[in-house]
């Protein structure tokens, strides 16, 4: 066929250049896919009346409407009604969209019903049982799928660590997602008054898929009563949705800017579920006498009116003395106390290239969820601003 140039043709080149230009406008914008775990036949865990397909579409929706105010902020949702959507699709929906995070919403559940917490999971290789158990019972959706085992050949559900051959290579997004996860489940803590479970990493076939900084976010368990009540409740899902919110936002803007919108979370007074024997340990008086803030200054020659990087390995609502036993082996250690935690730091140093190669050094002790933060004259500022300098 001979290529004529028409009026069909020429509203087609007008169009398409339409179309690339608000492409390119709407690359400029942060995209955050949001994935409501489960879906139509995959109901997810149910206990007690609470359906977990039903709590994570609502969180999704209560999160995206928040996030949807900024219009710097570009919204995708993996499913937005009560459709069956499998894991790969649910990650390439974010990979097509090159979404800037990808998060998961999921409720957990255990037969021992008095278990309770938010926990956040990030991509990795756990070498505990309780985090492959969670990522099994997630997984374990695609035997739904008719073609599940063409599809997904070589994959045992029974072996979530399967999958982690193939990926272990995305190294930035992991620190990434790491920031992310903590900045959800001190939410969580801080401002919810929620029992912090801590960040995991497992091998979850939904995160396996999406190449960009993601978690998979178990909001709390529906198998525990109280818990399940509050998160099938209009003011505990509203909540939830303000906590990841405000930490998707906190992402945003210090690593693209933009400003922080206000967001008000009613703390509730006592903790949603009420365990006497949980609350014990934050009772514990330090022998240390450190100050919150105070800096225990090793190393000689830092410029703190230059950004000072520090590695925070850990966070924790009970002070711990600061000893080498207490952590790992590891000296060299600060802290800053940030709206009732206390956040453990290794290391100081004014240059990056140290800080990354600290940060290596923690890992290789086993805290895995580590990451860089920075100070300016003893205050916290972003990593972009630090790195700006
Ligand atoms: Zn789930």
């Amino acid at each position: 066929m001979k290529f004529k140039f028409n009026l069909k043709h020429f509203t087609l080149i007008i169009s398409l250049i339409f179309a690339v230009s608000l492409s390119a406008q709407t690359n400029s914008k942060f995209k955050v896919t949001l994935d409501a775990g489960h879906g139509a036949h995959d109901f997810g865990a149910t206990y007690h009346g609470y359906v977990e397909k039903n709590i994570t579409l609502a969180i999704v929706l209560k999160v995206g409407k928040i996030l949807e105010q900024d219009p710097g902020i570009q919204v995708q949702y993996t499913r937005n009604n009560d459709t069956f959507v499998d894991l790969v699709e649910r990650a390439n929906i974010a990979n097509r969209a090159d979404a800037s995070l990808f998060v998961s919403i999921h409720c957990n559940a255990n037969k021992n019903q008095e278990a309770y917490g938010s926990e956040t999971y990030v991509m990795g290789l756990s070498k505990s049982a309780s985090s492959l158990d969670v990522a099994k019972k997630e997984n374990s959706v695609i035997t739904l799928e008719a073609d599940y085992k063409t599809k997904y050949a070589g994959y045992n559900p029974n072996s979530p660590e399967s999958l982690i051959s193939a990926t272990i290579a995305q190294e930035e997004n992991l620190e990434q997602s790491i920031e992310l996860a903590s900045k959800i489940q001190e939410n969580f803590d801080v401002k919810l008054n929620r029992k912090d479970r801590g960040i995991h990493q497992a091998p979850f076939m939904v995160l396996h898929k999406a190449f960009m900084p993601r978690v998979l976010i178990e909001t709390g368990f529906i198998s525990n009563r109280e818990e399940g009540a509050y998160l099938n409740s209009e003011e505990g899902q509203q909540n939830v949705a303000k906590a990841i919110a405000d930490a998707i936002f906190r992402m945003k803007v210090e690593h693209f800017g933009g400003s922080m919108p206000t967001i008000e979370i009613k703390k509730s007074e006592k903790p949603v579920v009420k365990d006497s024997t949980q609350k014990t340990t934050t009772q514990e008086k330090p022998k240390e006498t450190t100050k919150p803030g105070e800096v225990k200054a090793e190393n000689k020659g830092i410029d703190s009116t230059k950004a000072v990087y520090k590695i925070q390995i850990k966070a924790s609502a009970a002070k711990i003395e600061l000893k080498p036993s207490n952590f790992n082996g590891l000296d060299n250690i600060s802290f800053v106390s940030e709206k009732g935690y206390y956040k453990y730091m290794y290391g100081e140093s004014n240059d990056y290239e140290i800080a990354k190669k600290q940060l290596q050094e923690v890992k290789a002790r086993g805290y895995n969820s580590s990451f860089i933060v920075a100070f300016r004259k003893g205050v916290k500022i972003t990593l972009n601003e630090a790195l700006k300098q």
